[in-house]
């Protein structure tokens, strides 16, 4: 069994950097100080909205620092491609802007195959990237023995894989310092943060969200966005608004400092690895490994039938979530002057699966043998949110005027959550979307249509 440091880099005891006052009224509220939230504030801020971000316990202290750090366009649903395309040229703009600090390199990403089956689905995917004028090209085994680099380190290697795909605008960034240095700029530009600052219900006045009843008291707004990641459903169950999105938990580790194989990151049927700033390598496996069940997750287990018998989203069931999780036994209502499950868990640090760290070290050792056996400096794990169709929920909820999701991004997020953030700050200003949001609406649930998978790496 691997014996590592497991810790993620912001947790509970992280020290708070934002703690402004908490205002009486403003424009917009967003509630959640991941990607999708600062990058909201970002733009809403920008366009002249007074804007006010809560965050139950760190910027960026959930998935978003949590996460593999790919900015991948390749393989991105149909419906989803265009944002994400707008979102890559966003962090290069962001980064520019913050001299680098988001750590934005445009790597590449290629996708590789073990097996012939698999190229079918790359196969597939070409066209729609044809269709977007995004660069993607076919790489024959060979050139993958060229690409990535079997020669580094001691040793030589032959190809492992019968062929691949590769993008070479998509880019990496890195997850710890990326939202914060966002973040702090949002907060010089006159966006209000608040750390330890838990949401305990929406403020709601003859039918509309008129505002937040937060921990420290009430905020009036016209507006709020619920950018809340895997806590977005809890919240709305408070209210009655169903929204059938669940998580489960994905395994990170990072090597030491190893010779560089690629600038980018690269997946295949048993490993998903980017090249990390430090110098080390970010591994992990495509597929989520624990899926924790309770109330919310029975109820809405018949919306995702379809997504689990797909062979590449099987998460092991497991029947008693942590105490504190989103989606574990939890109470469901609680009033707004009581403590409410946001404050009881700060920051969602699941443990890592340790079975997980396991194989990825060996799949690592087998695909670079000329490196030999890494040494995992650091595990950690994030629970990542998802809907049952793989793509997110970006709209207006109807039965309630004023309130606006954008949540389950389904493992994308960190990739497209500049995109997003820009869409949302439009729909909260009321204007013509730039996008074609159909895919993304709320009701799609409950209005009877047939879901669409999106597809899996
Ligand atoms: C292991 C893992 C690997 C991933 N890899 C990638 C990748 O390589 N590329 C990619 O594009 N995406 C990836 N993702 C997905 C990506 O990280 C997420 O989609 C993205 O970070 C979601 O951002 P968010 O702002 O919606 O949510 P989060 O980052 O989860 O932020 C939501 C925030 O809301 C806060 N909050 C919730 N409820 C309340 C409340 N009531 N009051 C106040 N605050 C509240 C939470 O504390 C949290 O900080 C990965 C995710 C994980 C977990």
């Amino acid at each position: 069994m691997v014996k590592v440091h497991s810790q993620a880099e912001i947790t509970a005891s992280s020290p708070k950097q934002f703690s402004d006052h908490l205002p009486e009224a403003v424009d917009l509220v967003v509630i959640g100080g991941g990607i999708v939230g600062i990058f909201t504030a970002l733009y809403a801020n920008r366009q002249g909205m007074k804007v006010l971000v809560v965050e139950k316990g760190r910027i960026a202290g959930e998935q978003s620092s949590r996460n593999w750090g790919w900015l991948r366009q390749q393989g991105r649903d149909a419906a989803e491609l265009p944002i994400v395309m707008e979102a890559n040229r966003l962090w290069e703009e962001v980064d520019l802007e913050l001299n680098g600090k988001t750590g934005f390199v445009r790597g590449g990403c290629t996708y590789l195959a073990r097996e012939e089956p698999r190229l079918e689905k790359f196969a597939e995917w070409i066209e729609v990237a044809k269709e977007h004028q995004l660069q993607t090209t076919w790489l024959s085994s060979e050139e993958l023995a060229k690409k990535i680099d079997h020669n580094a380190g001691e040793g030589r290697g032959d190809s492992p894989w019968v062929g691949g795909i590769s993008t070479p605008s998509d880019a990496r960034a890195e997850p710890w310092k990326a939202v914060p240095a966002v973040a702090r700029l949002v907060h010089t530009e006159g966006v209000a943060i608040l750390e330890d600052c838990a949401v305990r219900s929406l403020y709601i006045e003859a039918g509309r969200v008129v505002g937040v009843v937060t921990e420290h008291g009430s905020v009036r707004s016209e507006q709020v966005v619920l950018a809340g990641g895997a806590w977005s459903s809890l919240l709305l169950q408070q209210h009655g608004v169903r929204l059938p999105q669940l998580s489960v938990k994905g395994t990170v580790a990072q090597t030491e400092v190893l010779p560089e194989i690629l600038p980018g990151m690269a997946i295949d049927e048993g490993l998903a690895i980017r090249r990390r700033e430090d110098g080390g390598y970010t591994l992990s496996d495509r597929n989520p490994q624990d899926m924790y069940l309770g109330w919310h997750a029975i109820r809405s287990m018949k919306h995702y039938l379809p997504t689990l018998k797909s062979s590449l989203a099987n998460p092991r069931l497991r029947l008693f979530g942590p105490l504190g999780f989103p989606d574990g036994w939890i109470p469901k209502r609680w009033n707004s002057d009581q403590i409410s499950p946001f404050e009881k868990t700060r920051v969602l640090d699941p443990e890592p699966n340790r079975d997980a760290v396991e194989s990825l070290i060996r799949e690592f050792s087998i695909l670079f043998p000329q490196l030999g056996r890494p040494r995992i400096l650091k595990s950690w794990a994030g629970m990542i949110d998802f809907m049952p169709d793989i793509v997110p929920v970006v709209d207006r909820v109807s039965e309630f005027p004023g309130l606006i999701l954008a949540t389950g991004m389904s493992g994308h997020g960190f990739g497209m959550g500049p995109g997003v953030g820009k869409i949302v700050s439009d729909i909260a200003l009321q204007k013509e979307p730039t996008h074609n949001l159909n895919r993304f609406r709320y009701s799609r649930f409950f209005d009877g249509s047939k879901l669409k998978l999106g597809p899996v790496v």
